[in-house]
């Protein structure tokens, strides 16, 4: 049976385990209950249970326009992948058996959940089979597999510019080297032909897709629409969404007036934060 690595949190938010036993912690969400909302995307604030998957091939560091850096807010499920949960399938869909209750909505994300793609495929599977939910896969785009991509209703790709690049300057600021992931960042952020499948594969099936950018300056207005939407074919506009940069309440004010301008500008979709607003920078809600 193949095993899945997961982040820390593992399924979340829920009160009972694998077995269905109910466990001794409350979820972080405060809340008694199983679940939570998704927060960003167009089904910000549908009810939604998250399986987090460790690792990712891309370390984002980005600057913000006032020149403070904002890196990756699930640094331990991607830069320091240390605290992890080994699981065979069956549990993972066991966990989220015994916490779905009247959820339906499914949310894969990491880390970079294609990595695992051996193992995330059956996951998908079974989950649609056994338990009909509507599963989203939050992705960077740089990935693309077709036996995941079967059982995927929701393509939420959130394509990285070059402003998330860990440069010398931002990763002397972390105390960090560059190597390994730090050095291949650059060179792997960007594949126009995963990119494109997931646009095709949307226009020719009842799956849905969302390219959700993370904006924190200016000048990557220029660069969505050169480098991606100019070299990709076939996208719709309701599908472009813009999200303020920041993992904190005050950096995504920071950033929101600016990406507010640019969607409005080109007809695209603003993409909330909620989970911050309710639950501030917490992992594991
Ligand atoms: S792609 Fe996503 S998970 Fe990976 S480092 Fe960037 S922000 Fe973090």
């Amino acid at each position: 049976m193949e095993k899945l690595v997961l982040a820390k949190e593992g399924v979340f938010p829920v009160v009972r385990d694998h077995n269905g036993n109910a466990i001794q912690s409350e979820p972080k969400t405060g809340l008694q209950m199983p679940g939570t909302i998704q927060g960003e995307g167009k089904l910000a604030g549908v009810p939604s249970l998250f399986i987090r998957l460790s690792s990712c091939n891309l370390r984002c560091i980005w600057q913000m326009e006032d020149g403070s850096f904002c890196r990756c807010d699930t640094t331990y499920a991607s830069f320091h992948p240390d605290e992890i949960v080994e699981m065979e399938v069956n549990d993972v869909f066991n966990w989220v058996k015994h916490n779905l209750g009247n959820v339906r909505h499914v949310v894969i994300t990491g880390g970079e959940p294609l990595i695992q793609k051996r193992a995330l495929a059956p996951l998908c599977r079974k989950l649609k089979e056994e338990l009909n939910v509507y599963i989203t896969l939050e992705s960077n785009g740089s990935l693309y597999d077709a036996d995941v991509a079967d059982w995927i209703d929701l393509f939420s790709i959130s394509p990285k510019l070059r402003n998330s690049e860990p440069n010398a300057e931002k990763l002397a600021a972390y105390n960090l080297k560059e190597a390994g992931p730090y050095k291949f960042h650059a060179q792997k952020r960007l594949n126009l032909s995963a990119l494109q499948s997931y646009i095709d594969l949307s226009n020719s099936t009842d799956k849905e897709l969302q390219l959700k950018f993370v904006v924190g300056k200016s000048s990557d207005y220029k660069e969505i629409k050169a480098d991606f939407l100019g070299a990709l074919n076939n996208w719709n506009d309701n599908d472009i969404l813009l999200m303020p940069l920041g993992a904190t309440q005050e950096e995504v004010a920071k950033s929101s007036p600016l990406v507010l301008e640019m969607a409005i500008a080109n007809g695209w979709r603003y993409s909330p934060r909620v989970h911050i607003e309710l639950f501030g920078s917490k992992s594991g809600v």
